[in-house]
């Protein structure tokens, strides 16, 4: 059983539809074969990540699968970027090191809560996203898998062009009239617009 990490409902759309048709293929439903994990306590402020919650509860009713919700540790999320960053937050680049934490911490919390829950892959909607440094992305989910002996948790990415998976995100989000967000997630990337 999957466990899909989804950051967004736009980033989640293509992915959803590319497996959907390869489970069909197998006569297989996708409701049978994955769950989504919503963990983004990077979203600030609040009103944000409720309405980037909301739509991932739509598109998990659009394709009958269930999802579970992290818990929204904003403070936990930026203690952990203050600790182990050099400079403050604010102070890096999107696409740095400190995106690459707040990957990081993700990921993280995605392999512990896959094994509370039994799970035996993992996967993540970041690990396709053309703005993402999806190179790094995937280097910490098999980082992370291979720490995980005892109980296998395989770390999965998927065959899909992100350019175009990026085109495909579009045309449902329009097919499907969501909210698609302005900014990555963060108070930092926020300031930018
Ligand atoms: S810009 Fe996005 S990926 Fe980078 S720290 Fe902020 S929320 Fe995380």
């Amino acid at each position: 059983m999957l466990l899909l990490h989804t950051c967004c409902a736009p980033c989640a759309l293509p992915i959803l539809e590319y497996l959907d048709n390869y489970y069909q293929r197998r006569n297989l439903y996708l409701r049978s074969q994955l769950a989504l994990y919503f963990y983004n306590p990077n979203i600030f402020p609040r009103s944000e990540y409720e309405k980037r919650k909301l739509e991932v509860k739509k598109i998990a009713k659009i394709y009958s699968i269930k999802v579970y919700y992290g818990a929204y540790d904003h403070n936990k999320w930026l203690t952990y970027l203050s600790k182990n960053l050099f400079l403050s937050p604010a102070d890096y680049k999107e696409n740095s090191q400190r995106c690459q934490q707040c990957f990081f911490w993700r990921l993280r919390q995605l392999f512990i809560f896959a094994q509370m829950n039994r799970f035996n892959q993992v996967a993540t909607t970041l690990s396709i996203n053309m703005f993402k440094d999806t190179r790094f992305i995937n280097e910490v989910g098999h980082k992370l898998s291979r720490q995980y002996k005892k109980h296998p948790i395989k770390y999965i990415t998927f065959d899909l062009n992100s350019q175009r998976a990026y085109q495909r995100e579009k045309e449902l989000l329009a097919k499907y009239h969501l909210y698609h967000q302005h900014y990555c997630g963060c108070e930092f990337s926020r300031k930018k617009i």
